[in-house]
């Protein structure tokens, strides 16, 4: 029905713009699977997940229930945090690696996990979530909306729309045209044949034609997604160099890809200054443009970041939570507080616990926060900057404070049944969780494995900061170890 677009055969104008377009075109082309497949995957689950009965009260109703709304902003947010998170920072390392003119710069390398990256992903994580979900709900709507002038039963029109749950409005609006269309046709052809028949088999097709909506949509939201962070790395790396007084003023040149997408607004940017206001591409679905960047001026001299008080965090963490992370923020020792400023971003969490990725320095927090719950978070930042579980003398300790513990399935204490090891050196039960079911082994080289107690040093953290008497009466060895990291 439509095929998979050919990767795109470009001409050039000026050789940077050449180099950069040919960048992004080659990273995008082989990047796309991953995405695709986490939409369609969540498209699948979203569209299982809504019953007829469902779809049938939302008819009647004219819209879809908050509830299912909530749903979807949530699959949404879960898979951006995730999913997605990863996705646009391969990119934007990409991009920021690949950046011409900072690539020229002797000294100078670029930094993929900064706050000004983790900003840029945060922001933009929140506009695809509202995006697509607004998107969605749309396409809703322009289904239920067509049950008002008689073309369909409730019954029929819900058996119809569960399978589009995921495509957009227009998307929608043409799959059910599709379906209209051959019910039709059949009735009109064969006269005797029973309504029921002919709404099975114009169904069949209908979904058929939906699958490959789905994988359209697919393809333009992740296409979309690579190209906006690969130029946001761009960006980011003449930032950092700007910054690190290695560059000064620039010029934007508007790069667009020769092919046959260039919509007209971008054909007109080719080769054009472009004012800061525009932003970087994607400047519509499926733009590949990129910017070519230019110095004009002389590096910064003595241009030094303004230093920030505070870690960036999240406007939509609830005030309450706000209140007890900042109460706990001053509860750390200065200078940790100093690596957690330039490492850490705090999200608010879509996974209903409080939870850090270590890799870009996220911590997740929950709405509703237990006392030191943040600061065992950015205790897992910390363990990570330090390189704590690297470290023979914390593994000596981890393996010390549980040799001869007991080992329990604990079904009760948490939410969800965990594996730990109980033993008299544990400032909380916790401390002892042990990951073997992610697949983590309990023990490597005949000892304890200290990787699958990844709250080891997070809860003996916490509790130094906030008891300290009681971590050196339960474990001196951890409290001590702890002490050494702040002096
Ligand atoms: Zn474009
Ligand atoms: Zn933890």
């Amino acid at each position: 029905m439509f095929l998979y677009r050919q990767p795109a055969k470009i001409l050039y104008k000026s050789k940077k713009q050449q180099d950069i377009l040919q960048k992004l075109s080659d990273y995008v082309d082989s990047h796309l699977d991953e995405p695709v497949e986490i939409l369609a995957r969540l498209w699948d689950d979203q569209s299982e997940a809504l019953s007829y009965r469902e779809i049938r009260e939302a008819i009647l109703n004219g819209d879809i229930d908050k509830e299912t709304f909530e749903a979807w902003q949530q699959d949404y947010s879960v898979m951006a945090a995730a999913s997605f998170v990863p996705v646009w920072m391969a990119a934007i390392k990409a991009g920021g690696k690949d950046e011409p003119v900072t690539a020229a710069l002797e000294g100078f390398e670029f930094s993929p996990v900064t706050n000004g990256v983790r900003k840029w992903v945060r922001e933009h994580s929140g506009e695809l979530i509202t995006a697509v979900t607004e998107e969605q709900r749309e396409a809703v709507r322009a289904m239920i909306g067509r049950a008002v002038d008689g073309r369909y039963t409730v019954d029929e029109l819900s058996r119809v729309i569960r399978p589009c749950v995921g495509l957009n409005r227009p998307q929608a609006v043409a799959n059910l045209r599709y379906y209209e269309t051959i019910r039709d046709n059949l009735i009109k052809q064969h006269p005797r044949m029973k309504a029921e028949s002919a709404q099975k088999q114009a169904r069949e097709m209908a979904v058929k034609y939906a699958e490959r909506q789905h994988r359209q949509r697919a393809y333009t939201i992740a296409e979309t997604e690579l190209v906006s962070a690969y130029n946001q790395g761009n960006a980011q790396a003449i930032r950092q160099a700007q910054e690190q007084g290695v560059l000064g003023d620039m010029r934007r040149i508007g790069s667009t890809a020769d092919d046959e997408r260039v919509c007209r607004r971008c054909a007109k940017k080719s080769g054009q200054e472009l004012p800061a206001d525009l932003g970087t591409p994607p400047w519509h679905p499926r733009c590949r443009c990129a910017i070519a960047y230019e110095p004009t001026g002389e590096p910064y001299t003595g241009a030094v970041p303004v230093p920030e008080y505070l870690p960036p965090i999240d406007e939509h963490i609830t005030a309450e939570a706000q209140e007890q992370i900042w109460k706990e923020w001053d509860l750390i020792p200065e200078a940790h507080q100093d690596i957690l400023k330039d490492e850490m971003d705090i999200w608010r969490s879509p996974f209903g616990n409080s939870r850090t990725d270590k890799r870009f320095g996220i911590v997740y927090m929950a709405d509703e926060l237990d006392e030191g719950e943040f600061i065992h978070e950015a205790a897992h930042i910390l363990e990570e900057h330090f390189q704590v579980y690297q470290d023979e003398r914390f593994v000596k300790i981890l393996r010390d404070s549980l040799r001869g513990g007991k080992y329990i399935a604990d079904e009760e204490t948490f939410e969800h049944p965990v594996s730990r090891v109980e033993s008299p050196k544990l400032v909380s039960v916790y401390q002892g969780r042990a990951y073997i079911e992610y697949g983590i082994p309990l023990y490597s080289d005949g000892e304890l494995n200290p990787n699958a107690f990844a709250e080891f040093f997070a809860e003996g953290y916490k509790t130094y900061v906030l008891n300290p008497e009681y971590l050196k009466r339960k474990n001196r060895a951890l409290w001590n170890y702890v002490r050494g990291m702040i002096q």
